[in-house]
C-alpha cells in the first residue's frame, strides 16, 4: 500500500506530522510519504517559496523514518493537479497496489472543483480526516461521494487497489499553518507548534515575517 498526504505545507506543523503518524498505524503501513504542492490552484499563493516549504518538510521529518517527502509536483512544477499526481504514481507502483491519499474534510468539501476530480476515486482510496469545525455541506457531490464510497474497517483499502473511502477521527492537535503564519507576523512564539528544527530554520531565514532574532523560541 502505498500512500500520500499532500498539502500546502506553509509550513509543516506538528498537526501535519501527528495526523501522518496516527495514520501510519491505523493504515499498518510502514511510511507515509508528505506531497507538498508546487502552486496550490485552489487557493491564494502560499506564504514561503517551495525551496523554503520542502526544506522545512525535510528538517521536520528527518529524525522519523516512518515518513517521507515525495517532491514530484515541485519537480513538475505548474499547478499541483492531484490527478496527475495520482495518475503517474499509479504508473510507477503498477495497477493491483493500493493507493491511497490522504486529506482533511476542510479540503475534501470543496472536492468538487478539483482537476478532474470524479476521476480521483478510481485511481487511489481517500482517507478523510475530520477536522472540527469543517463538516460536509449536506447533499453537496463531496458528501454524495462520500455515501456510495464510504467503508468503515481500514483493512477493507488492502482488498483494492483504489475506490474507497474511509474517514477516521484521529486525536487532532489544533494547529494550523494560518495561525503559525499569523503568530510569526506578530512576533508571537510558535515554540512547540513545529519541530524544533524547524523553528530554527525559520528564525534563521526570517520566513513569514519572524524578524530572526530568538523571539519565536
Ligand atoms: P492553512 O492554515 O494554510 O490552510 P493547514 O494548516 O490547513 O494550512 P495544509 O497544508 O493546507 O495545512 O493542510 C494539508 C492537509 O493537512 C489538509 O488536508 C488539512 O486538512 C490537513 N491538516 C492541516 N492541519 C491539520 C491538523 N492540525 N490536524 C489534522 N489535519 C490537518
Amino acid at each position: 500500500m502505498h500512500v500520500i498526504y499532500g498539502g500546502t505545507f506553509d509550513p509543516i506543523h506538528n498537526g501535519h506530522l501527528r495526523v501522518a503518524i496516527e495514520l501510519r498505524e491505523t493504515l499498518g503501513v510502514n511510511r507515509i510519504d508528505l506531497v507538498p504542492c508546487h502552486i496550490p490552484p485552489h487557493r491564494g499563493d502560499p506564504g514561503g517559496s517551495s525551496e523554503h516549504r520542502l526544506e522545512l518538510l525535510r528538517l521536520a521529518i528527518a529524525d522519523e523514518p516512518g515518513l517521507g517527502v515525495d517532491d514530484r509536483e515541485l519537480v513538475r512544477g505548474g499547478s499541483s493537479y492531484t490527478a496527475d499526481t495520482l495518475r503517474h504514481l499509479r504508473e510507477e507502483i503498477g495497477p493491483d497496489d493500493p493507493l491511497v491519499m490522504v486529506l482533511g474534510t476542510d479540503s475534501f468539501a470543496g472536492f468538487d472543483r478539483w482537476q478532474e476530480w470524479s476521476s480521483i476515486p478510481e485511481l487511489a482510496h481517500i482517507v478523510l480526516v475530520t477536522r472540527p469545525q469543517a463538516g460536509l455541506p449536506p447533499d453537496s457531490p463531496p458528501s454524495r461521494l462520500l455515501f456510495e464510497r464510504r467503508v468503515t474497517n481500514p483493512a477493507m483499502l488492502g482488498r483494492a487497489p483504489a475506490g474507497y473511502i474511509l474517514e477516521v477521527e484521529p486525536p487532532l492537535l489544533d494547529i494550523s499553518a494560518t495561525g503559525i503564519r499569523a503568530r510569526l507576523a506578530s512576533g508571537r512564539s510558535i515554540r512547540y507548534l513545529v519541530p524544533d528544527p524547524v523553528l530554527a530554520r525559520i528564525e534563521e531565514l526570517g520566513l513569514y515575517g519572524s524578524d530572526g532574532d530568538e523571539c519565536g523560541r
